[in-house]
């Protein structure tokens, strides 16, 4: 008995101390309003984050008394949101545009050749000239251009440029030259332009493009890092923690592995294998890949191309041409390819566009997949859905992943494509979120603009930036405020089998979360894409701060 009592006489101190000592932790925030997006989508007002994750969640009470913190911050009310997650974007494209001449949003051919001869006096020794992103659609001649406007300002020097879908290129006579091509060669699922005479014109459409495009210098290592920093700084400052990378090569994923290796990058990046027929085995026999921050284990598939450039393959011709489009490979192979993704345990990522490339996809995908549920297949864009095809995405469980700015930049030109009668397939991402009951949305850029918010607008408003048309795009198909941030949060996370780790604020999740100056869930539509992200955390460490 003596011995007991002098037993609890040394450990007293040592139980006292327990009781009033707090906690240590890494950080606590508090003074939030915190949009925790977990299932109950349950607010908060604080918490404390530990090597990384979420430890603890409640009133700034609680969490103020409980522990102590290498460092805290005050949100003096502001929103709290978990990190945005982009379900489809292109960090590499990107990040290269960031050294190339960006020529987004050029009014005219005049604006493209301008833009050109101002970056060729500032690099004036470049053997190719390469840019992205002219649309033909923003201009007042919507016709596809030709090499022969290049050829006279750039006679001696190669010109790559491509359309903002990425599924065309205009190239000028210097480039057709150095990459040998000529008139009469011809591409499955592509298109080399040529005129009535039979010459080339200077415009490729989808797997013509890279006939050309493999002879352009790539970026060596240490050029592509500082791009690709200069794009995540971009990507921070509007609030996203994580990316998917909708389709890398073997080189490129090569380098991202060592980029983040060498902690040389902080955005979290969902990469996938960029697939086709010649290289699915070694993309499957490659394995997967995780780390904190890099994740493969997805390969995307390219079914057809892009609506602009008509080469999205349809069920019935365009409206506005005597063609169909196109796939990118036959039927015949994207079944075997299929067949074999299914047996193995990769994702299916496919790019759809078309009624009919969406109807083949679908089918194939039904067709080989056992326990669908558990494989979460996505369908990247599901642009143009045949009203007889929408519920497949509910029966084989295939998760649409959709870029809502897309619906708000093609809304223009849209119809003339499609005429009336298929554009109610289109665009409709109400329809799909109510098959599937989620949707992974994401910005697809750098084909639309990076900010999140953007796509956030238009998801729930269907308007542009000008707030056009006064009454909403096909309001039938706007979601709410609610499932747009689930979209772009713990959907997206779910869509890349992530959600136990990522895309909510919850206990043992990675701390990623961002704060915005307003709350996007509550602010009149017309201010969300003025929002600004006033701080970006990644595993409990600020990355971007206003
Ligand atoms: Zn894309």
């Amino acid at each position: 008995m003596k011995r007991i009592k002098y037993l609890l006489l040394l450990l007293l101190p040592i139980l006292i101390f327990a009781c009033t000592t707090n906690k240590e932790v890494d950080l606590i925030v508090y003074n939030a309003k915190i949009y925790t997006v977990d299932s109950a989508f349950r607010q908060a007002e604080a918490f404390a984050v530990k090597n990384g994750v979420f430890i603890d969640i409640g009133s700034t009470e609680k969490i103020k008394r409980k522990y102590d913190a290498k460092a805290s911050i005050d949100a003096l009310g502001k929103p709290i949101f978990p990190g945005f997650y982009d379900a489809h974007a292109h960090f590499f494209m990107f990040a290269d545009l960031l050294a190339q001449v960006d020529l987004n949003g050029s009014a005219s051919m005049e604006e493209v050749i301008t833009r050109l001869k101002d970056y060729q006096q500032a690099n004036p020794n470049k053997l190719w000239i390469v840019g992205g992103g002219w649309d033909q659609n923003l201009w007042t001649n919507k016709s596809f251009p030709s090499k022969d406007s290049l050829d006279k300002y750039f006679p001696n020097t190669a010109v790559f440029l491509s359309r903002v879908d990425y599924h065309a290129a205009l190239v000028n006579s210097k480039a057709i030259e150095l990459a040998k091509l000529d008139s009469a060669q011809s591409i499955e699922g592509g298109v080399i332009g040529k005129d009535s005479l039979g010459d080339i014109t200077g415009i490729l459409i989808d797997n013509a493009i890279s006939l050309v495009s493999r002879y352009i210098p790539q970026p060596v290592e240490r050029e592509r890092l500082l791009s690709l920093r200069k794009a995540q700084d971009s990507l921070l400052s509007v609030g996203l923690t994580s990316i998917v990378d909708a389709g890398l090569s073997f080189e490129e994923l090569e380098q991202l592995k060592m980029f983040y290796q060498q902690d040389s990058l902080k955005i979290r990046d969902y990469a996938m294998i960029i697939g086709n027929p010649d290289n699915i085995d070694r993309a499957i026999n490659n394995g997967f890949y995780e780390s904190d921050h890099l994740t493969i284990q997805s390969i995307k598939l390219m079914a057809d191309g892009a609506l602009g450039s008509r080469g999205a393959c349809l069920l019935e011709h365009y409206h506005d041409a005597p063609s169909r489009g196109f796939l990118l490979h036959t039927p015949e192979q994207f079944d075997r390819v299929i067949k074999k993704l299914a047996s193995s345990s990769f994702q299916a990522n496919t790019h759809a566009i078309g009624d009919s490339a969406n109807l083949i996809i679908l089918d194939t995908y039904g067709k080989y997949l056992k326990n669908s549920q558990k494989r979460r297949w996505r369908i990247e864009h599901a642009q143009i859905i045949d009203p007889s095809d929408m519920s497949k995405f509910a029966k084989f469980h295939i998760i649409p992943s959709v870029q809502p700015t897309h619906a708000t930049s093609d809304m223009y030109w849209a119809e003339e494509r499609l005429g009336p009668e298929r554009m109610k397939g289109a665009y409709a991402y109400k329809d799909l979120l109510e098959q599937y009951g989620k949707l992974a949305l994401g910005s697809d850029f750098p084909v639309e603009h990076f900010n999140p918010l953007y796509g956030f607008h238009a998801a729930v408003a269907r308007v542009d930036q000008s707030g056009f048309p006064q009454q909403g795009f096909q309001m039938e198909n706007a979601i709410t405020r609610e499932q747009a941030l689930r979209g772009m949060t713990s959907w997206a996370a779910f869509s890349c089998f992530q959600e136990k780790k990522r895309g909510s604020i919850e206990l043992g999740k990675d701390a990623d979360f961002i704060i915005l100056e307003d709350d996007i869930m509550t602010v009149p539509t017309e201010q969300l894409r003025k929002v600004k992200t006033l701080r970006t955390v990644i595993a409990g460490e600020t990355v971007f701060q206003r």
